[in-house]
């Protein structure tokens, strides 16, 4: 070992390289070695489900760097095809398998930093080892080589991000795909009334979508479930979740979750001295406690921290609110901090706030309908998450609102942003400053609402269902039950209603000032949340927090 301070970084992806770089750029002269067990490293496993469908073309657009350009431009010590096998942290030295080789020796380190990523869980079923999780380059491979040899269905089994895109990137291929999801909705994360739409959307591009599906078996070419039905499946792709990949940091002694995921401090060290953690592998601070949250953006955050913390750099720790984004066959997903279900099961008392705002100025062309969700802390007006479906501007919303809760902005405060406008991107009154004036409102009592999943209860307990849209959009489609009473007409025919009254609409805003009329005539007024496009969207659904299987 020469004098100069040895890094070892193990695992070149995300974390492992950001690490890497960024340590460079702070140390001209330190040892730094990164040691990566897979064939490539620095590459975009994002872009994998779209090497797949065919978006990408070329498998060299995801390959960011290689060990030799690593070298070149960081003097990294870059080696590839090297797996390490242990650490001794006693004394400070990991041993290494040359895989190309098949030798192993002994590294030592002055400090170890592990970003050693997530594994797909694999369920423990006859015949799963057919089925190709979606990781790595050579995962790609392979599916390309089955779908080239003639794979003409596919089932996909889990339908969280990573599932659902390669559902979408399957279908481009032509393949007839069936997602098989153990709970009962896809997209575990964001509540089911978001979620539903989703599936419809998932339905309606082809893609036959199975709740509440418990995989049995993998046979030759179909799927098993645990009701006995089949499954076509020529191609089996594996997105059931991952676990934290610690086994080394176990084996080292660090202190890991029930998940497995190693517990590091907000300067990313483990409870070994001298092992650091970063990534997927790593639990992380969140508003609700240790988290395991598997994405690029904090592993790379992460890896940059460690290095600052190496280096002697002050970092800043932040919270983990698990922002994300995808898109599946056109409709966008984007949620950051909890959902409501999450907030809920945890005894909070929230108040949740749902609207359907175009992504710019309906007057001009191409505006895109979205559905927002907020969900808000009701003893404080706290953030406390965000979800949306739609298209063009999801992402806006939801990564403004990401950052409002960063800066620790009340949900009222959203009122009061501002936001970039012209037509062709937003509105004078951007959905992000509505969610704020809805949230005002709540909060000081001027506005009252009905959840979707409460509305049986309002009417069962004496309350006249008003719809106010007109008769036209009440004749295509009304809830059971509701008096079809137009705004305009509302304050002439008043002395139609009793003394508890719920209003609806489209999407909640005229039923907002229909109740602001009622509520100022003496009646006990609540207005649907969301109107009674989020009823439908939810219809037949149940809130996940009452049902005992989710
Ligand atoms: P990784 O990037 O997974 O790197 C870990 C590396 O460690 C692996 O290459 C592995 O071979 C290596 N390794 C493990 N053990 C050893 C060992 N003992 N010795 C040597 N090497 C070892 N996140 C998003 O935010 N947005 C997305 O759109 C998104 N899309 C994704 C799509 C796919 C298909 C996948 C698989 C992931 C996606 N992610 C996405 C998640 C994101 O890629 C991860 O959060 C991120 O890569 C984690 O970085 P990491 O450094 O912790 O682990």
């Amino acid at each position: 070992m020469t004098n100069a301070r040895r890094t070892v970084i193990v695992g070149g992806v995300a974390g492992g390289m950001s690490a890497a770089t960024r340590l460079r750029r702070l140390n001209e002269t330190d040892d730094i070695v990164v040691l990566e067990r897979g064939p490539h490293v620095s590459y975009a496993n994002c872009g994998l489900p779209y090497l797949v469908g065919g978006v990408i073309a070329e498998e060299g657009s995801v390959l960011l760097q290689t060990p030799r350009s690593l070298g070149a431009r960081f003097g990294l010590d870059v080696r590839t095809r090297h797996e390490v096998t242990a650490v001794d942290p006693v004394r400070k030295v990991v041993t290494v398998r040359d895989l190309a080789a098949d030798a192993a020796f002994e590294l030592a380190y002055d400090d170890l930093v592990l970003s050693t990523g997530a594994a797909p869980v694999r369920p423990a079923v006859p015949g799963i080892d057919r089925a190709l999780a979606c990781r790595d380059l050579d995962d790609v491979g392979r599916m390309m080589r089955a779908i080239d040899e003639g794979a003409a269905t596919a089932a996909v089994i889990g339908a969280g991000f990573i599932g659902l895109e390669m559902a979408e990137n399957l279908v481009r291929r032509g393949l007839a795909v069936t997602v098989l999801e153990a709970a009962p909705q896809v997209l575990g994360p964001v509540d089911v009334e978001l979620a539903a739409v989703v599936e419809s959307a998932l339905r309606a591009a082809g893609v036959a979508v199975v709740t509440g599906a418990r995989v049995v078996g993998v046979r030759s070419d179909t799927v098993v479930l645990a009701d006995g039905a089949s499954v076509p499946a020529d191609l089996v792709v594996l997105a059931a979740g991952v676990r934290p990949e610690s086994r080394l940091a176990v084996a080292a002694g660090a202190e890991v979750s029930d998940t497995g995921a190693i517990y590091v401090d907000d300067h990313q060290r483990t409870s070994v001295p001298g092992v650091y953690a970063v990534g997927d592998a790593v639990a992380k601070r969140s508003p609700r406690g240790m988290r395991d949250v598997p994405l690029a953006n904090t592993a790379n955050l992460q890896g940059r921290r460690v290095a600052d913390v190496l280096s002697g750099h002050a970092s800043t720790a932040r919270l983990t609110r698990g922002t994300a984004i995808v898109e599946v066959l056109g409709t966008v997903v984007a949620m950051t901090g909890d959902s409501e279900r999450t907030c809920r099961l945890r005894g909070i008392d929230v108040r949740v706030l749902h609207s359907h705002p175009l992504d710019h100025a309906g007057y001009y062309p191409g505006a895109e309908q979205m559905s927002l969700k907020l969900v808000v802390d009701a003893a404080d007006d706290a953030i406390l998450g965000a979800q949306a479906v739609g298209g063009t501007g999801v992402d806006k919303r939801i990564d403004v609102i990401a950052t409002a809760m960063a800066a620790g902005l009340r949900a009222s405060d959203l009122a009061n942003l501002e936001l970039a406008y012209a037509p062709q991107f937003g509105s004078a009154k951007d959905p992000v400053n509505m969610l704020g004036y809805m949230a005002e409102n709540l909060r000081d009592g001027r506005s009252r609402t009905v959840q979707w999943h409460e509305l049986d209860e309002a009417v069962a307990g004496g309350a006249r269902l008003v719809d106010v849209r007109t008769a036209g959009e009440f004749a295509q489609d009304a809830v059971a039950g509701a008096l079809n009473i137009p705004l305009d007409e509302l304050r002439a025919r008043i002395a139609e209603l009793g003394p508890s009254v719920v209003v609806y609409c489209a999407v909640g805003q005229r039923g907002h000032v229909a109740a602001r009329i009622l509520a100022q005539h003496g009646i006990d007024v609540r207005n649907l949340d969301g109107g009674i496009r989020t009823w439908r969207a939810a219809a037949g659904r149940s809130p996940a927090w009452r049902t005992s299987d989710h």
